[in-house]
């Protein structure tokens, strides 16, 4: 044939087959987007079945788990609390660092409480097409409020709820958020539908999620303090054949630092260890081996060191005995060298009574408690770390305003002198700025002085520190029995809520 008369022939072809090729295309197109679209009543919104996850399975955060144990009460019998009309707790945040255990908590929460449980995870909105996260926001509340009473868990909700200054934050993730922030302000308390979210960083969220009426509630999953490893090391060792050599509280107190979810990689690789050499039990070798490997694939992640843990224990230490010495002006409600977030460990004190005067002895008492940390580590070890700068700002900040604004120092007394008041001489700015320095460096030579005398009460605490990493009230209480306060203030009552506390 004829070049002319196959150029003919081949535009009939593509005559007849482009449009069927075309069809054939946008039937694609349509299948993969619907895809994505939220099946209505497919397995997307159906509650997900129960798991079988129980509070038995999830070990290690007891507080955390006491204050969930509400909303499986509620959800149970919201006739008795409705009955005296309590208001439900609505929204409910988990966060904490990744592999706490948050969503395994959600689980559970679902199944004691018997609610239909709805789950999603954000990351899983983001990827969508537009309007489709909002879409499905919608369909998931509307769903859950059908049958009630229900548990919608949202997961990971940096990936929509990141602050929207944040960069990479797009159109969709705003309305995917838009949406939620509609949903949970949408429904009353009066239904039967808990909202629970799970983030890893609180700082990092939206502010507008966590209003009140909206995830208002916020609960921290932290890491496991020693005794909580070891129950997590129970829980995910059930079942498994171990050798009489094998200490899980060993593997504990040789896995600082590390979540739940390292604990059960940890017992499942031991498991594998044992069972590529066919063995019959798994043997203490086998965690040694596992433990290395996890800890290992762990390395960007901040494991702290036996002579880091030292220094912690004594730092806190120095807090809880100067906060008892100190008398009740700052009681200690926990101590731990378990860290939490940025910082490695903390003193909590807990204020007895709001209160809103103090007097000047009363301040620099608590000036001790701040700096007595710095100056365990200066007592004990001869020298210091920078793990006190969150103490050091507080101080400061205190001592500050004591000789700025409330007029408390011996030489410039009765006067405010605030940093804006051009008024003020060369001269009195520099005695002001020397009273400032002359305050704090008189409460850290007396807090040495006061830890030196009590240095036996100082040992035991750091001592119970490293061995059981958190120490309640009633614990401190008990090694410090015999300690007399050494206040300088004769009568405390309480002290001001809004004050920082040590770390
Ligand atoms: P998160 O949601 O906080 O990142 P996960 O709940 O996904 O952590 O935890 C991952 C896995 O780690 C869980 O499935 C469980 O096997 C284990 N795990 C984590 N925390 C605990 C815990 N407190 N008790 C028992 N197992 C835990
Ligand atoms: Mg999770
Ligand atoms: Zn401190």
């Amino acid at each position: 044939m004829d070049i002319a008369a196959w150029f003919d022939r081949a535009g009939d072809i593509a005559l007849t087959w482009l449009p069927i090729i075309l069809f054939m295309l946008i039937v694609y197109l349509l299948w993969r987007t619907l895809q994505y679209m939220p099946r209505t009543r497919s397995h997307a919104l159906q509650p997900n079945s129960s798991t079988s996850v129980t509070w038995e399975d999830v070990a290690g955060v007891e507080e955390t788990k006491e204050e969930l144990q509400e909303v499986v009460d509620f959800l149970r019998s919201p006739k008795r609390f409705e009955q005296l009309g309590a208001r439900v707790p609505k929204g409910i945040l988990l966060y904490g660092p990744p592999g706490t255990g948050k969503t395994l908590l959600a689980k559970a929460l679902a199944n004691e409480s018997g609610a239909a449980f709805y789950s999603q995870s954000a990351s899983a909105f983001v990827e969508m097409f537009a309007g489709l996260g909002a879409l499905r926001i919608r369909k998931l509340f509307a769903e859950a409020r059908k049958k009630a009473p229900a548990i919608v868990f949202i997961d990971e909700l940096d990936a929509v709820g990141a602050a929207r200054t944040g960069h990479g934050f797009n159109r969709e993730q705003d309305q995917t958020l838009n949406q939620l922030l509609v949903e949970l302000d949408g429904f009353s308390s009066r239904e039967q539908v808990v909202v629970m979210g799970a983030s890893n960083r609180l700082q990092d969220l939206d502010p507008a999620l966590l209003r009140p009426g909206r995830f208002d509630r916020q609960v921290l999953v932290s890491p496991p303090d020693v005794a909580g490893r070891e129950a997590i090391l129970r829980v995910h060792t059930r079942g498994k054949p171990l050798a009489s050599d094998v200490e899980l509280s060993t593997i504990a107190r040789q896995t600082a630092g590390l979540t739940g979810a390292d604990l059960a990689n940890i017992a499942n690789e031991a498991a594998i260890f044992a069972g590529r050499q066919r063995l019959q039990y798994i043997r203490m070798a086998d965690f040694d081996g596992a433990m290395e490997r996890v800890v290992a694939g762990l390395q960007q992640r901040r494991v702290v060191t036996e002579k880091e843990k030292r220094i912690l224990a004594y730092h806190e230490a120095g807090h809880a005995v100067m906060s008892f010495l100190m008398g009740e002006m700052m009681p200690v409600q926990k101590a731990t060298i378990v860290s939490r977030g940025h910082a490695l460990g903390y003193t909590l004190n807990l204020p007895s009574e709001e209160r809103y005067l103090h007097t000047r002895e009363e301040l620099i008492d608590m000036m001790k408690v701040y700096l007595s940390g710095r100056a365990a580590e200066q007592v004990v070890f001869g020298r210091v770390t920078n793990g006190a700068a969150n103490d050091l700002e507080r101080v400061t900040e205190l001592a500050r305003r004591m000789v700025f604004e409330y007029g408390m120092s011996d030489e410039v007394a009765s006067r405010t002198l605030r940093a804006d008041n051009y008024a003020l001489s060369e001269e009195t700015k520099r005695l002001r700025d020397y009273e400032q320095a002359r305050l704090t460096d008189d409460a850290f030579a007396d807090a040495i002085r006061l830890l030196e005398k009590h240095r036996a009460s100082l040992d035991r605490v750091a001592q119970a520190l490293l061995e059981k990493e958190t120490l309640v009230r009633e614990e401190l209480e008990a090694l410090l029995a015999d300690i007399e306060p050494e206040s300088r203030s004769s009568e405390t009552v309480g002290t001001v809520r809004a004050l920082p506390m040590p770390d």
